[in-house]
C-alpha cells in the first residue's frame, strides 16, 4: 500500500490519529491534485516516520485524514550541520534544498566578514526544506536557523563537534577530509561567500583544535556548487551513504 502524494505535516502522528488538513493543503490535495474522500496520502511530521493515511473529508477550504499504519520509521541524518555564507536568492534556495536532500542535520546560514546578504527570509528557506523532504522520501526535515555571524557561532563552538572547513585558498592542495577520522562525532561542514575568507577569518578557522581543513579540488567552484561537493564528500567518508 504506497501513496504518492508525501505532505509535511505538524500534527502527531499514530494509528487512528485525525489530522485536519489545512487551506492550502486542502487546495493541493483536493483541487490540484484531485483526491477525494478514500484517497491515499503518506505523511510524515519529522518525528513519527512516514505513516499512510486515508482522506476522511475533502472540502474546499479544508478536511480530515486517518492515519492508518507507520510505513517508515524515523530516518535521522547523521549529526552534520551545514554553514554557509548566504549568496544570491536562488543560489541560496538551491544550498537548502540540496542540504536537505543530501542529510544535513541543521542548516546554518552564517554571516562571514565579505558575505554580501545582510538578511535571509528564513521562513522561506524553511519551507524549502520541507519541500525537499517531500519530494525525496525524507522522513527528518533539518531546521533552518537564523542568519547569525560566524564569529559569534565560533566563540561557542562545541568542543567535540568537528568542523570540514573549505579553504579555496588550498585550492590544488591534496588536502582530503581523512576517512574515518572521527567518524559517529558531530561534525560540522563550513562554505564561504562568493568573496571567500577574509585572512582574519581563516587563520582563527586554521587555529581550531575541531578544525580540518579541506581542498575541494584544482578549480574554485562556486559556493553552491562547492556545498554539494562537500556533502557528498564527507557522506562518502563519514556519514550514511
Ligand atoms: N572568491 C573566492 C572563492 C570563493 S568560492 C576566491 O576566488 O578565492 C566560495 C566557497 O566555496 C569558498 O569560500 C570555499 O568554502 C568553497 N570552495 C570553492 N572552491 C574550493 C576549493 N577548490 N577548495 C576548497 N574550498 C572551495
Amino acid at each position: 500500500m504506497t501513496a504518492k502524494i508525501r505532505l509535511y505535516v505538524e500534527h502527531p502522528l499514530g494509528a487512528g490519529q485525525t489530522i485536519p488538513v489545512d487551506r492550502d493543503q486542502a487546495h493541493y490535495l483536493f483541487g490540484v491534485m484531485r483526491h477525494g474522500v478514500g484517497g491515499r496520502v503518506a505523511l510524515f511530521n519529522g518525528r513519527d516516520g512516514e505513516w499512510l493515511a486515508e482522506v476522511a473529508e475533502a472540502g474546499k477550504r479544508g478536511g480530515a485524514l486517518i492515519c492508518l499504519e507507520q510505513s517508515r520509521p524515523l530516518q535521522m541524518p547523521p549529526d552534520l550541520w551545514l554553514l554557509f555564507a548566504p549568496i544570491k536568492k536562488a543560489r541560496t534556495d538551491f544550498i537548502v534544498e540540496k542540504a536537505a536532500e543530501m542529510g544535513a542535520a541543521r542548516i546554518l546560514p552564517v554571516q562571514t566578514e565579505f558575505t554580501n546578504s545582510e538578511r535571509i527570509r528564513q521562513d522561506r528557506l524553511q519551507a524549502h526544506a520541507v519541500e525537499a523532504a517531500e519530494q525525496c522520501g525524507g522522513t527528518f526535515v533539518p531546521e533552518v536557523a537564523d542568519l547569525q555571524k560566524l564569529s559569534r557561532l565560533l566563540d561557542h563552538w562545541p568542543e567535540v563537534r568537528q568542523l570540514m572547513f573549505c579553504d579555496e585558498a588550498e585550492v590544488g592542495n591534496a588536502l582530503q577530509l581523512a576517512a574515518a577520522s572521527h567518524k559517529g562525532a558531530p561534525w560540522a561542514i563550513l562554505i564561504g561567500p562568493e568573496g571567500g575568507f577574509s585572512e582574519a577569518e581563516r587563520k582563527r578557522l586554521h587555529a581550531m583544535g575541531q578544525s580540518h581543513v579541506v581542498s575541494l579540488g584544482p578549480r574554485i567552484l562556486r559556493a553552491d556548487t562547492a556545498a554539494v561537493a562537500a556533502m557528498t564528500l564527507w557522506q562518502q567518508a563519514l556519514g550514511d551513504w
